[in-house]
C-alpha cells in the first residue's frame, strides 16, 4: 500500500480555454491532488529533507498553470500531472483533478473537471546489436533515454554476445535487458525507443537481419497489451536465451504475466539451448 499526500481545493487564477474570453480574462481553476508515495522514510526521520513537501509542490502547480496556456482541461492535466512527477521524484504515482468553477456553460453548476492518474511504469527492455561499435551504441543508449525527463534507467545488466536468430546470416549480436522507469504510455515508449533506434542509425532492410540497434519493450509493469504494432509482453521472449540471461540478472523472480513463469522457471525451460548459444563476455 501507497501512502498518500491530499492537496484539496487549491485555487489559482490562470487562462486556459478554447475562448478567447478565457484567454484574456482568465478565471479561477480549482485542483485536487492525491500524490501516492511511500512516507516511511520522513514518519521515520520526522525530517522535511525526506519529504514532498506539500507548499512546494502547491507553489509549483501555481507557477505552472500561470506560465502555459492550454485550450483544454486534459492537456493542463497530463502535463502538469508528468511534471510534477518529474519535479518530485518521490512521487509514485498523482492523481490529479482540475476543476473550472466559471466554465462558459450557460446553465447552473457546481463545477466541472477531468481528472486523470499518472504514474511512473516499471518496464524491461532488451537490447540488441550487431552493426558498428555495438558496445557504446547501447551505452550511449540509455545514457539519452536515461537523461529524457519521462524515463529513468534504474538498472542494466551485463553485456551478452549472442548467436544470429531467425537465420540470416552475419555477425554475433551485443545483447543486455535494462530496467526503465517511465511515465510513457505504451505507444509513447514504442515510439521514443524507435526514435533511439533511429539516432543510431537503424535502417529496418531484412527482418532479424543485422543492426546497429533494437529496443524492445519486454515487459511493462504487469500489463498484457495486443495492438498491431505493439505487444507486451514481447512475444518470443520466453523462448530467447539472449533475453532470458540477461533479464535474470536484474528480475530473476519476476513472473510473465501470461505464462506465469517467473524468468529463471522460463530460462530454465530453454535451457539445453542456451548453453550452446549464449556466452558472456568475459568468460
Ligand atoms: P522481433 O520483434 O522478433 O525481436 P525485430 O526486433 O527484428 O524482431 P523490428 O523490425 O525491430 O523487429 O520490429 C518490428 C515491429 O515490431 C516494430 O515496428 C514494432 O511495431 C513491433 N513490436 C511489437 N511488439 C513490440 C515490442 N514489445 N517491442 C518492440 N517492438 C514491438
Ligand atoms: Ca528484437
Ligand atoms: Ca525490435
Amino acid at each position: 500500500m501507497m501512502d498518500e499526500i491530499i492537496i484539496s481545493g487549491l485555487k489559482i487564477f490562470a487562462w486556459h480555454g478554447v475562448y478567447e474570453e478565457e484567454q484574456e480574462k482568465g478565471q479561477t481553476f480549482v485542483i485536487n491532488a492525491k500524490l501516492r508515495l511511500d512516507t516511511s522514510a520522513a514518519g521515520e526521520s520526522d525530517s522535511l529533507e525526506d519529504c514532498v513537501d506539500y507548499g512546494k509542490v502547491c507553489l509549483f502547480i501555481n507557477d505552472f498553470m500561470r506560465i502555459n496556456r492550454y485550450n483544454v482541461l486534459e492537456a493542463v492535466a497530463n502535463h502538469l500531472a508528468r511534471k510534477i512527477m518529474v519535479k518530485f521524484p518521490l512521487i509514485q504515482s498523482i492523481e490529479l483533478e482540475i476543476g473550472k468553477p466559471e466554465a462558459p456553460i450557460p446553465l447552473p453548476f457546481d463545477s466541472v473537471s477531468v481528472k486523470v492518474e499518472r504514474s511512473w511504469h516499471k518496464t524491461y527492455i532488451a537490447t540488441g546489436s550487431n552493426l558498428g561499435d555495438s558496445e557504446e551504441i547501447i551505452r550511449n543508449a540509455l545514457e539519452n533515454l536515461d537523461a529524457d525527463e519521462n524515463c529513468r534507467v534504474l538498472r542494466s545488466s551485463k553485456m551478452y554476445r549472442s548467436k544470429p536468430y531467425g537465420g540470416v546470416e552475419q555477425d554475433n549480436f551485443y545483447n543486455s535487458v535494462f530496467c526503465l522507469e517511465t511515465l510513457y504510455s505504451p505507444i509513447e515508449l514504442l515510439t521514443r525507443l524507435q526514435q533511439e533506434e533511429k539516432e543510431a542509425g537503424r535502417e529496418r532492410i531484412v527482418r532479424w537481419g543485422p543492426r546497429t540497434l533494437d529496443l524492445d519493450i519486454i515487459y511493462y509493469d504487469d500489463l498484457i497489451l495486443e495492438r498491431d504494432h505493439l505487444r507486451i509482453p514481447h512475444r518470443d521472449m520466453s523462448s530467447r536465451d539472449f533475453v532470458l540471461l540477461p533479464l535474470s540478472e536484474i528480475a530473476p523472480y519476476k513472473r510473465h504475466p501470461i505464462l506465469g513463469l517467473t524468468t529463471l522457471e522460463m530460462l530454465a525451460r530453454i535451457k539445453e539451448n542456451y548453453v550452446l548459444t549464449m556466452k558472456e563476455e568475459n568468460e
